[in-house]
């Protein structure tokens, strides 16, 4: 299959699948979601991305009628069905389908749905520009819902004006972006902001940190505001599909950009440790 959707156990060509009208991801967005790269048909950090998906669902109350091992079963059948061994791998998981009402549904059952289509890694020795924007968002972005709205509107404007991401902030504190988050590099530090419910947990983050230790490079989880990210050495830009992306302009000024070496050293451990953990699998 070329491009791969799912919904509840059936398999089928992406772009001919539908779902229920009556799904509550539908109408309320009332649902969590996941997405990773895959290569070699290997899913990239499926355990986080897993333990995430199950610690959102936790968040919204939302009982998953399965657990991790079944999870992970599902997802690789889904990767295997594939001609292409790289590709993104996309799943959510909806409240159930009931008539529209707020309340939960008193007997609904989770939905599960999933898409996997082709994907070409991003070429991280070319660097990117982002805006800065007001981050409109509501107050439980740790949670990986699929309420996406403000972030999208954001997207759309960064993209508008020739750039790839839109880094958010609350009144001058940067938040994270629509749909990354970022850190800076300042005199040898890694600045990045706390995992609070005002950011994604993001796993490619987690990998950035996990680079900073390999690296002697001290990282400190604060708040950090607007000054900062302008008069930073380097503008890091992480998520799992697009792994880490150094950004050197930020609303058309030249920002970032001045500490070459640690730089090359946690772009060259991310995207390193994505290779080895999705070596072909034996046999
Ligand atoms: N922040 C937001 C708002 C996101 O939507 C995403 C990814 O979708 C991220 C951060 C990055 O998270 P991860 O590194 O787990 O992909």
């Amino acid at each position: 299959m070329q491009a791969l959707g799912y919904y509840n156990g059936s398999f089928g060509e992406l772009d001919e699948m539908t779902v229920p009208m009556t799904d509550r991801a539908v109408y309320y967005g009332d649902g969590v979601y996941e997405a990773t790269p895959t290569r070699n048909f290997v899913i990239y950090a499926i355990d986080q991305h897993v333990e995430r998906m199950f610690s959102s669902a936790s968040m919204l109350r939302i009982a998953p009628p399965f657990d991790r091992e079944w999870l992970k079963g599902e997802l690789n059948r889904m990767v295997k069905q594939m001609d292409t061994g790289d590709n993104v791998l996309y799943w959510q998981l909806s409240r159930g389908t009931a008539r529209r009402a707020h309340p939960f549904p008193a007997d609904a059952k989770p939905n599960l749905m999933m898409m996997i289509t082709p994907y070409k890694f991003p070429d991280l020795t070319e660097y990117v520009s982002a805006i800065t924007e007001e981050d409109t968002r509501f107050l439980h972005c740790n949670i990986k819902t699929l309420n996406l709205i403000p972030s999208i509107m954001a997207m759309q404007k960064a993209r508008e004006q020739g750039c790839y991401e839109a880094v958010l902030h609350r009144s001058g504190r940067v938040t994270e972006c629509s749909k990354s988050n970022v850190s800076i590099l300042k005199d040898g530090k890694l600045i990045t902001a706390p995992l609070d419910n005002l950011i994604l947990p993001g796993i490619a983050r987690s990998h950035l940190i996990e680079g900073c230790g390999k690296n002697g490079i001290p990282v400190e989880e604060r708040p950090y505001d607007l000054n900062e990210l302008r008069s930073a050495d380097e503008i890091l830009i992480t998520s799992s599909t697009s792994f880490l992306r150094r950004c050197v302009k930020l609303d058309g000024v030249s920002a970032g950009g001045r500490d070459e070496a640690r730089f090359q050293a946690l772009k060259n451990y991310v995207w390193e440790r994505f290779v080895r953990a999705t070596e072909k699998a034996n046999g």
